[in-house]
């Protein structure tokens, strides 16, 4: 089973991605927290994705097709994957279907459509634990003790790509770079389009629907 998951930022799609992986036995390759992963470490890739990734800016196509290139080299990839955030951009796809063209042929592309607004009012409100990384939103799941985790007694704040003026950059970013690929996908009839605005039981419903799962 190879597929990957294509939405806008916020739509869902790690999310989804960590149901499916138990389901379908596959790893989930999320670019996003392999960045951040290095971000973390203060490794010399995440000093330089840093910059981009607060900026809410795509890190240039060389980058990120090496580290998907070297990931999917790894023997858990053998069964299939499903590759959530990447590719982003036509670049990165087209050097995808070059490892494909070695390994076999995606067999899913899902595509997480949820409107800007929606989007907006969902990130923006989201708080992260400095502690545990457990993720409040003030309106949706608000905690007991404004700015404390009630996981851990953390302190909450607001991650720099969760603020509004970065949001509405990587909304901008989605529809210019990545939702192109959808026209790029459709071609080859794998594209399952999915209503990413319900409850994430209901999406993930609808998902299992679309891929036979
Ligand atoms: P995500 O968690 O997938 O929303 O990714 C967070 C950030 O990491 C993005 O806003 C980009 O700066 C960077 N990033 C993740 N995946 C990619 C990719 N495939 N191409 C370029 N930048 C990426």
């Amino acid at each position: 089973m190879k597929m990957i998951l294509i939405g806008p930022p916020g739509a869902g799609k790690g999310t989804q991605a960590k149901r499916l992986i138990d389901r379908l036995q596959v790893p989930q390759i999320s670019t996003g927290d392999m960045f951040r992963a290095a971000v973390g470490q203060g490794s010399p890739m995440g000093l330089k994705a840093k910059g981009y990734m607060d900026k809410g800016q795509l890190i240039p196509d060389d980058v990120v097709i090496g580290v998907v290139k070297e990931r999917l080299t790894k023997p858990d990839c053998k069964k299939g994957f499903i590759l959530d955030g990447f590719p982003r951009t036509i670049e990165q796809a087209k050097a995808l279907d070059k490892i494909l063209d070695e390994i076999g042929a995606l067999d899913h592309v899902v595509v997480i459509g949820v409107p800007d607004d929606y989007l907006v009012e969902r990130l923006t409100g989201r708080r992260t634990c400095k502690g545990c990384n457990y993720m409040h939103h003030i309106k949706f799941d608000p905690p007991k003790k404004d700015g404390v985790c009630d996981k851990c007694g953390g302190i909450l704040y607001q991650r720099d790509d969760d603020q509004e003026v970065t949001i509405r950059g990587r909304l901008t970013t989605y529809h210019g770079q990545t939702s192109p690929l959808i026209d790029y996908y459709s071609g080859k009839g794998i594209v399952r389009k999915i209503d990413g605005t319900g409850s994430m039981e209901a999406v993930a419903g609808s998902i299992a629907k679309a891929i036979g799962a």
